[in-house]
């Protein structure tokens, strides 16, 4: 009998212990399961001398009543928990409070933001046609944005692009042409066919058709006898499946030191039949992007001979292209996080 009572007590020690550390599935098994230790010790009860059997039969019936009570409170415990709402630290708003804004919030899925979205659809249009896509880095060097791209240091035009640097002279991509070195070595020899989207960056006041912070998709297409008309045949393609109608286009000459001839790529107004908006200006036409015939010097700069090959690269902001698309008159709206706005898309 003593030893049958010292072992009860040593189950009851070992349950308060095992009551913090494990789950209640495991207090279950250990405990109450079939060959669990409360379990074994009802069993004694059969080898125990019939006159100390209702003494024992109590003891270990207390002890059973105490193991179950201490598993049920376990398992309410853990429904409690598992009903109230995680914490998200990111969430806009105080989660613990129990406002309508969070029964609101929590009431609503997320949905891809209306600039990724167009920026896939566009992607996926370049990709049916072939290109290759290598997304650009968010900062880079010198030698990537202007060296490689027939600036050498102190070119004046090198101001056009109100460049932001950090303290040890690395630079945020003004523009996305900080990828054509890279792709041009990446995919050659020649014939390349490549996209490189990313965002830029540019310190200049904002308004509504000019943001710091922007999105560009590069294209560069490099092989045998390429000339100007494929390449005003290839944007005329990809911009009207974009835009999902038939285009007018025109180029016009521009300014590029990593282009000749450089040109800006115009569109008579999809919205206006170019009889004149807001859109374009009430001019019928817009400028849609910078494009141009690769400077043989960028060529050569990416070990391709420009006497062999030559080839066409664009550039064009996909903000500004989802903003005609969309119907949408202000480049913020693009980057506040109003969800009145982006809802709409
Ligand atoms: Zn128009």
């Amino acid at each position: 009998m003593e030893y049958t009572h010292k072992n009860l007590i040593h189950i009851k020690t070992s349950f308060t212990k095992d009551l913090e550390k494990l789950g209640y599935k495991e207090l279950k098994e250990k405990y109450l399961g079939k060959k669990g230790l409360v379990t074994e010790a009802l069993k004694e009860i059969t080898s125990i001398p019939s006159k100390e059997k209702p003494i024992y039969g109590k003891e270990v019936n207390t002890l059973k009543t105490f193991v179950e009570d201490n598993i049920s409170e376990k398992i309410q415990e853990n429904r409690e928990y598992a009903s109230k709402p995680k914490i998200d630290p990111t969430a806009p708003f105080d989660i613990n409070e129990d406002s309508q804004i969070y029964s609101e919030m929590l009431s609503l899925e997320g949905s891809k933001h209306a600039l990724t979205k167009e920026a896939e659809r566009l992607l996926s249009i370049f990709s049916s046609m072939g290109f290759d896509i290598l997304e650009s880095r968010q900062i880079d060097d010198d030698y990537n944005m202007f060296q490689s791209l027939n600036f050498p240091k102190g070119h004046p035009a090198r101001d056009m692009y109100d460049t932001f640097r950090t303290e040890d002279g690395l630079v945020l991509p003004a523009h996305t042409s900080t990828m054509q070195n890279r792709a041009l070595k990446k995919f050659g020899p020649p014939p390349i066919a490549v996209v490189l989207p990313g965002r830029c960056f540019r310190n200049e006041a904002t308004d509504a058709g000019h943001e710091h912070t922007f999105h560009q998709i590069e294209g560069v297409y490099v092989d045998k006898n390429v000339s100007l008309s494929n390449m005003i045949a290839t944007i005329k393609t990809y911009l009207e499946r974009y835009l999902e109608t038939n285009l007018k286009v025109k180029i016009q000459p521009a300014y590029f030191p990593f282009t000749e001839p450089d040109c800006e790529f115009v569109i008579g107004c999809p919205f206006c039949n170019m009889s004149g908006c807001s859109t374009c200006g009430h001019s019928g036409w817009i400028e849609i992007m910078g494009c141009g015939m690769i400077h043989p010097n960028v060529l050569k700069e990416a070990d391709i001979d420009p006497e062999l090959y030559s080839g066409f690269a664009w550039g064009f902001g996909v903000d500004r292209l989802a903003m005609i698309k969309l119907g949408i008159d202000d480049i913020r709206y693009l980057r506040e996080s109003n969800l009145n706005f982006l809802r709409q898309f």
